[in-house]
């Protein structure tokens, strides 16, 4: 795309940004979606990243921070690994994270996640986070973490920001809006923290059946959508009290 018809489109849809300033004082539960090896790490498979990508990597590089500074005082960690059984394919994806493969594993840079009581992580089989935390029982291991942790505010990163990131964030609001998640109240998306992947249009129309996605603009009109379904969008986390005006 052009990037000018990318810019007014933006400006077509506008996304508010806000600063979030921690402290402790909300109970704040930080949610990564997904920065697997499958989606983030170049050459690890069908859904990975061909050559580095820049908006991948500060997703990468900002969940990293932010999973370290809420471990670090202790906040609850919510990790999300997308994994799929290798005889049960996800349409219209093509294969990928399988289980027991390096794709479906945390990038190298929080496998350390995978040792932290701190954190709680969750293999899930479908797009929606939320609809992968569901039970045989019909429990739900999403609803619980949050209750049992009296967790008022989410902070939401990962890929990709217009699929997995805003499947979940749009299920989890409707289930807080149904009164299913007490005490949760807000849902912040950290736009840095978050990614997509790329197949410019003329990329797509050389690809049997592939459909153009700009990673940029699919990026900004995920947290668009993410807005409009009631999410707060910020382009900027800091761990201070918030200054004095
Ligand atoms: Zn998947």
């Amino acid at each position: 795309m052009v990037s000018g018809t990318s810019e007014s489109l933006k400006a077509e849809l506008p996304v508010e940004q806000g600063h979030l300033f921690l402290n402790g004082d909300v109970k704040t539960g930080l949610v990564l979606v997904d920065v697997v090896n499958g989606f983030c790490t170049v050459g690890a498979g069908n859904l990975a990243p061909k050559q580095p990508d820049k908006q991948i990597s500060e997703m990468v590089e900002e969940s990293v921070r932010l999973a370290r500074a809420f471990c670090e005082n202790k906040w609850p960690v919510f990790a999300f690994l997308d994994s799929h059984h290798p005889d049960i394919p996800e349409h219209p994806y093509p294969p990928h994270c399988i289980i027991g493969t390096d794709e479906a594993r945390l990038v190298p840079a929080l496998e350390w996640l995978e040792n932290e009581p701190n954190a709680t992580l969750r293999r899930k089989d479908c797009i929606d986070g939320f609809v992968g935390c569901i039970e045989k029982d019909g429990s739900n291991v999403f609803v619980d973490w949050v209750k049992n942790n009296q967790i008022n505010t989410i902070l939401v990163t990962g890929i990709c920001t217009d699929l997995c990131v805003l499947d979940f964030v749009s299920s989890t609001l409707s289930a807080r809006n149904r009164r299913l998640l007490a005490p949760l109240e807000d849902v912040i998306v950290y736009s840095r923290g978050c990614a997509t992947f790329d197949l410019p249009a003329h990329v797509a129309k050389a690809i049997k059946g592939g459909i153009a996605h700009p990673q940029e603009l699919m990026h900004h009109v995920g947290l668009y959508m993410a807005q409009g379904r009631g999410a707060k969008i910020v382009s900027e986390v800091s761990f201070s009290a918030q200054p004095l005006p």
